[in-house]
């Protein structure tokens, strides 16, 4: 069968319909919205496939079309949007993935066991930790030790949420298990890019290289608060300046170690200051800084931190200040499978010509796959390069096309690992006997 976008699209403005308001989509993980999301997707599952679905421990929604080889298949993504979220974020790769169960099931056996899953709260929306479903099945979630203590805006605290939806912590550290027990060989993904670098290029989809490493950390420079009008320039010790001259050294560092492709592109972000005491006749006494840096090469990243330091040092030499540093996050980068990667790369290149690559900024379920099992991803373009917002879109032409390499890169990857054609990098595919006429 012809791969087509048509039903995948029809899917996904039918879902947008049923879960969106006027600030946008409210699929918010554990919450009514959720459960009514996941409510039309069972129905579709049970009656568009007979297939029912099941629950692992942590909340994780499965779907399995069985092959003639037990070795699976998992392709998945995220049906829960943060609050005012856009149409594609995390939908697009779940009911891309039912579509694949679809033709499968219209082809006959798969060779290889089909899962699809819809991750359970992949956006931490409400309760802050982010990629919860996913890491509990990567078997890199401590659920007691990270979300016990977890309350939302309106003092519910996370594991009342979770019993709302038969979930219990000491379930979620059984999902690794469960995970470990589907004999999965491959993980493909496909998600809306969330930032303007395809629309850039002008390029409808793309190929994922794997999610950037992070450095996030907080920084204090501690000098002494004085009158504006009493404390000459050369006597003073200005915490802010000195947290100024750290945030654009951290530009400058960002610009030193950006390639000039995307795969070499790094960013460094100071999202956050706190000036104390903060009102206008004071000399800044003390200020706190965030720094967030990522690249794709641990490499460079360990470079970038190491010169972040430094410049911290200097700032806090030349203001006369003292600076001290908390880390807050420390994430290694991601890269991804480099056979299915040229897989899909040919995918991407049959549909559109030609494959850009870019490594993901953002954190996606496909990054806790990545240490358990070969993952590749791929991006449709976001038009505008925005998301988390109901303005996220990617328009009609660059959907479909995503779609539908998606789609390929699915059966030639079921095709490749399942030993009945092999693909060249080249694109150029021999078969051997195949299994059935694909
Ligand atoms: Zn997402």
């Amino acid at each position: 069968m012809k791969p087509s976008s048509k039903r995948v699209i029809a899917d996904l403005e039918e879902l947008a319909a049923l879960t969106t308001d006027e600030r946008g989509a409210q699929r918010v993980a554990w919450g009514p919205v959720w459960r009514k999301t996941r409510d039309w997707f069972t129905a579709k599952l049970r009656t568009e496939l007979g297939l029912e679905p099941h629950r692992d421990g942590a909340g994780n929604l499965w779907a399995t079309l069985p092959g003639a080889s037990p070795r699976g298949l998992v392709i998945g993504s995220h049906l829960d949007s943060v609050p005012g979220g856009g149409w594609l974020d995390g939908c697009l790769g779940v009911l891309a993935g039912l579509e694949v169960l679809r033709r499968a099931r219209a082809a006959g056996t798969p060779p290889l066991t089909l899962h699809l899953v819809d991750w359970a709260d992949e956006e931490g929306a409400r309760f802050g930790r982010s990629l919860a479903g996913s890491a509990a099945s990567a078997g890199t979630l401590d659920a007691h030790a990270e979300l016990a203590h977890l309350v939302d805006r309106a003092g519910v605290k996370l594991p009342d949420a979770l019993a709302e939806n038969g979930v219990t912590l000491d379930g979620m550290g059984t999902a690794r298990a469960y995970f470990d027990a589907l004999g999965a060989i491959a993980y493909l993904e496909l998600h809306i890019e969330q930032g303007p670098v395809l629309e850039s290029m002008r390029k409808p989809t793309g190929l994922v290289l794997g999610t950037m490493g992070v450095e996030r950390h907080n920084l204090r420079f501690v000098g002494q608060a004085a009158h504006s009008g009493a404390a000459p320039i050369h006597l003073r010790k200005d915490a802010f300046l000195a947290a100024a001259e750290f945030a654009l050294a951290c530009r400058d560092i960002s610009v030193k170690y950006s390639g000039k492709t995307p795969r070499t592109r790094v960013v460094a972000t100071c999202g956050v200051v706190k000036v104390e005491p903060n009102f206008v006749t004071a000399v800044p006494g003390s200020t706190e800084i965030s720094i967030d840096l990522r690249a794709l090469d641990a490499t460079v990243l360990k470079k970038m931190l190491a010169d972040a330091r430094r410049a911290a040092a200097k700032a806090a030499r030349t203001h006369k200040v003292a600076v001290s540093w908390s880390p807050l996050l420390h994430i290694t980068p991601r890269p991804f499978d480099p056979a299915l990667m040229t897989i899909a790369r040919t995918a991407i290149k049959e549909v559109t010509g030609t494959a850009p690559e870019l490594p993901s900024g953002p954190l996606h379920d496909a990054a806790e796959m990545a240490a358990v099992v070969p993952t590749a991803m791929i991006f449709a373009q976001s038009s505008p390069g925005i998301s988390h917002t109901k303005l996220e879109d990617t328009p009609r032409p660059a959907l479909d096309k995503s779609i539908r390499a998606f789609l390929i890169a699915v059966d030639r990857t079921v095709a490749q690992l399942a030993g009945s054609s092999t693909v060249s990098a080249s694109g150029a595919r021999s078969r051997t006997p195949a299994r059935r006429p694909r």
